[in-house]
């Protein structure tokens, strides 16, 4: 069996290893490898164990998380499930270690690494696939593959050359900023999540620790994208004397997915990850949903030559396994984020021990917490007495204004000038 996949990040490495070392004839292609993915790179301890990745690349294990409302009132939480583990943390990493690591993993199970970009691609009569790439000098070559899995991202090529219709993508921009080891320190084994119209109207900011620095970063729905650098410095002002002394080392920006496809499948072709527009939406998280659909991607496709099964398998699992999950998490957003009001009544809400409990299970077990009836009663009695407290007898004023709508133009001025003032910029978005 040949498969060609496309992307060789979380996704696409997995799937590629995975097939691989079931006897599969493996090309994985990237368009470049010293890339970092611009990620916060936070990921629950399940992504280790259950893709084999070392422990040796774990940054920072976040032990405590806080959510800052609007007004600044701040919930802190211990990441803790229901049944209390040894391994109860937000594990921190480097998205190019990560990668790499993937990566390596997949060429070592006998996947065939090539450098180049992915052009188009075709379906021909008998079942085979061809694939145009372009390597960097120019030269072109055609590819003849039983399936094509697209595992290249948000704004995936394999996507639309497979018929796909354009999709919508947020925008998310990050820092990574060096800190003195005295402020360095309070970011040991915490993360911060900011809530705000002025850190984003549609989603959160955060500040994540890494070994050596801070990645601090937010999102917005594309309406908003002309504010991106305004929304990350409305982060760093309200994390303000907790980042000082701080030094940029690296400004990064990627489209976020924000349209799930219920369609995963296009003839001979598999989309997997943000191709597929898997990223749950109250956290941006894709990294372990990523990995995950790389694994039942390559299970369909050994399935297809194995026991003669449909392609289709896949879709199905996938929306089995996290379809409620992820309408659930579409709903929390709309519910939690779109305005200073709900944000406050969403911060409160962190107080009530059994949303924690259920939060830190469904994350750190990706799956779906079991709610039990007094759990219902206890979530409802809580939801109205914040509603209530917030909406009228305590309102609470929101610390900072929104930044001002600004066109395009005005946006990349703003952008460059404030690139050019930082210290050690690698890289502009
Ligand atoms: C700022 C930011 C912060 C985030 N923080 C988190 C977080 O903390 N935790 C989390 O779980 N998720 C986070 N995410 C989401 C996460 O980064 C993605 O969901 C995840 O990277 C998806 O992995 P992937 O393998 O599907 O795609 P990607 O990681 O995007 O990999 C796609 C690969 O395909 C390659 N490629 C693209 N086009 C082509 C082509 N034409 N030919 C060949 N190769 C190609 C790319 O170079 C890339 O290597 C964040 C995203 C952003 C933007």
């Amino acid at each position: 069996m040949d498969v060609v996949v496309i992307g060789a990040n979380c996704g696409g490495s997995i799937a590629a290893g995975d097939l691989a070392a079931a006897g599969a004839n493996v090309i994985l292609v990237e368009r470049d490898v010293t890339r970092k993915k611009p990620c916060g790179g936070a990921i629950p301890p399940k992504a280790m164990s259950e893709f084999g990745i070392p422990r040796s690349i774990i940054e920072r294990k976040v032990t405590r998380a806080a959510v800052i409302g609007p007004s600044g009132v701040t919930v802190e939480m211990d990441v803790r499930g229901t049944v209390p583990r040894e391994d109860d943390y937000i594990i921190m990493l480097k998205r190019e270690v990560l990668d790499r690591t993937l990566r390596d993993k997949a060429q070592d199970a006998g996947a065939q690494l090539r450098e180049a970009a992915f052009v188009s691609h075709d379906e021909q009569s008998g079942g085979k696939v061809r694939t145009k790439i372009r390597y960097r000098d120019g030269r072109e070559e055609y590819l003849t593959s039983d399936v094509l899995i697209g595992a290249d991202g948000a704004g995936s090529l394999v996507a639309k050359s497979a018929g796909r219709k354009p999709v919508r993508h947020a925008s998310a921009i990050q820092e990574r900023i060096e800190l003195p080891d005295d402020a360095m320190a309070y970011y040991e084994n915490r993360a911060e999540l900011y809530l705000g119209d002025d850190i984003s109207p549609d989603f959160y900011g955060w500040v994540f620790p890494k070994a050596d620095h801070v990645a601090v970063g937010t999102g917005c729905r594309p309406e908003h994208a002309n504010r991106s650098y305004a929304f990350l410095e409305g982060v760093k002002a309200r994390a303000g004397i907790k980042l000082r002394g701080a030094r940029r080392i690296l400004l990064e920006g990627h489209p976020l997915p924000m349209h799930r496809n219920k369609k995963l499948v296009f003839g001979r072709t598999l989309l997997v990850g943000d191709a597929g527009g898997m990223v749950a939406h109250t956290s941006g998280e894709g990294i372990y949903f990523s990995l995950a659909a790389g694994r039942m991607a390559a299970r369909a496709v050994g399935g297809l030559f194995g026991f003669g099964e449909k392609l289709e398998a896949y879709e199905k699992a996938w929306q089995k396994r996290y379809g409620s999950m992820f309408d659930f998490l579409e709903f929390l957003e709309r519910a939690a984020y779109t305005s200073n009001f709900k944000r406050e009544w969403f911060t409160d809400m962190c107080r009530v021990n059994t949303v924690q409990r259920l939060t830190f299970d469904s994350y750190l077990f990706k799956d779906m917490a079991t709610v039990k009836p007094f759990d219902h009663v206890n979530l409802a009695y809580e939801g109205a007495v914040n509603a209530v407290v917030n909406w009228w007898l305590a309102p609470r004023k929101p610390l900072c204004e929104a930044p001002p709508q600004i066109t395009a133009k005005e946006a990349l001025l703003a952008t460059r000038a404030a690139v050019n003032a930082g210290v050690g910029v690698e890289e502009a978005v």
